[in-house]
């Protein structure tokens, strides 16, 4: 919070000074903020105005989301959030998957497309898992060309260099609605 920080009822300004714009309103003798936000005067149209904070989309405890892989590390993964219950977002918000006790070569690559279920929020991040059918990778590629892969069993395989590898896929892996879903 700033020092323009403002709340609802919050004398901003008075009314010799300045006119009420939005989210605020004057008492016939101050200006007063009518929601909580940020105090902005425009002193060349001798308005105030609030600006409502940006609402960041935060997952829950129990959300499932859909986002972009954008690390991998030993022991986790780190997952740029796109969709939260299916609702698309555009915060950006990071949350972390721990890859430790999954016995697969490669969980996700980097720019893999995963499924989430939000577990927990501790120390300001935010804690994801992928152990269930259909959480996991939804979209990825071969490791060694880029190219298509297709699902063997528990493995993928590429059609282009016939690659053989492993991830932790969700049961939603290929299907088409997914695709309707990034576009
Ligand atoms: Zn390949």
């Amino acid at each position: 919070m700033s020092d323009n920080s403002v709340f609802p009822g919050d004398k901003i300004a008075s009314i010799e000074e300045y006119e009420a714009g939005h989210n605020a309103f004057d008492d016939g003798d101050m200006v007063r903020a009518a929601t909580m936000g940020e105090r902005n005067m425009d002193k060349e149209t001798r308005m105030i105005n609030v600006n409502h904070p940006k609402l960041l989309s935060i997952p829950k405890v129990g959300d499932v989301i859909i986002g972009t892989v954008a690390a991998v590390m030993s022991s986790m993964i780190a997952v740029t959030i796109d969709y939260i219950n299916g609702k698309p977002t555009t915060s950006k918000v990071e949350c972390i998957c721990g890859t430790r006790n999954m016995r697969i070569r490669n969980v996700a690559l980097v720019n893999d497309i995963a499924s989430l279920k939000i577990v927990a929020h501790l120390n300001g991040t935010i804690h994801a898992v992928m152990n269930e059918p259909e959480l996991g990778i939804i979209f990825t590629k071969c490791r060694k060309c880029g190219g298509k892969v297709v699902t063997m069993r528990d493995a993928i395989k590429c059609t282009d260099c016939s690659w053989i590898d492993e991830r932790k896929l969700s049961s939603d892996f290929g299907k088409s609605d997914f695709i309707h879903l990034r576009e």
